[in-house]
């Protein structure tokens, strides 16, 4: 049963660059616990929305609440916004120069001031979800893609975020190191995480995605569960997408 409250939800978003409006007003809720696939063609407005969450980007209207509180508020601490909204890209930014644990630990240690043995065991704790323990003292020059962009979700882990946001985890990994970032997901989505997932791994959407939207032209044009969207979407841009890309 889906619990009554959602923990994000967006109201009426809009943003606009200059004259462009990229976000023409999106109403999207997710609930504890949900996986909602983000799809739609490039320059839909997807990565944008997931930028106006978490404040990377600045919404010109509408409201964003995460977990009982206002995000696009004056007064909100961004930082403590980010570090319980976990964000994961394409490209993972990792620093080269420290390992595996070390990248993980790096804010608990210096943003919120962990000893080192707390942040060293809640690090290990986050790369283990990641099955990525064993790797702990490699660096990412050792690592393959697959693992660092698992390295950067457990970093992210470390800070018990309430909500993950990923764009477009997989789109830069060779295609055989795919599937342990998606294993990861599935992980933590049995784990109870909410996520809201940008990506074009469609067979993934269709096993794992509690709800799928599709956006277009920066508007939500559709959403249901996976079987409506790729089985029978309603509405003719979404049918289109759908038989290019799945
Ligand atoms: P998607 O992630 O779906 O491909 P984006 O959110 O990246 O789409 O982009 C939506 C639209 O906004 C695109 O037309 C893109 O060119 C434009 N856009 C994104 N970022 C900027 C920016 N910083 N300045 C101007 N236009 C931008
Ligand atoms: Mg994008």
């Amino acid at each position: 049963m889906r619990p009554a409250h959602p923990l994000l939800d967006i109201r009426g978003l809009r943003k606009s660059y200059g004259a462009a409006e990229v976000l023409k007003g999106i109403d999207l809720a997710v609930s504890p616990g949900e996986l909602v696939f983000l799809i739609g063609p490039s320059g839909s407005g997807k990565s944008t929305l997931l930028r106006c969450c978490n404040r990377l980007e600045e919404a010109s209207g509408g409201s964003i609440w995460f977990d009982g509180q206002e995000v696009l508020a004056d007064r909100i601490d961004i930082n403590a916004l980010r570090r319980r909204m976990g964000m994961v890209f394409q490209s993972f930014n990792l620093y080269p120069h420290m390992s595996a644990l070390g990248n993980v630990t790096l804010a608990l240690r210096k943003v919120l001031k962990k000893p080192r043995a707390e942040a060293e065991r809640i690090g290990m704790a986050a790369l283990e979800r990641v099955g990525l323990a064993h790797k702990a003292a490699s660096y990412p020059g050792e690592l393959s893609g697959g693992q660092q962009q698992r390295v950067a979700i457990a970093r992210a882990l470390a800070l018990e975020p309430g909500l993950m946001l990923f764009d477009e985890p997989t789109s830069a990994l060779d295609p055989e190191l795919v599937g342990s970032v998606l294993q990861a997901m599935r992980d933590m989505r049995a784990a109870g995480m909410t996520m809201l997932v940008v990506s074009h791994e469609m067979r993934f959407a269709r096993e794992a995605a509690d709800r799928v939207v599709f956006m277009d032209g920066g508007v939500i044009v559709e959403q249901g569960p996976p079987e409506q969207i790729f089985g029978s979407p309603r509405h003719e841009r979404t049918r289109t997408f759908v038989s290019e890309v799945a």
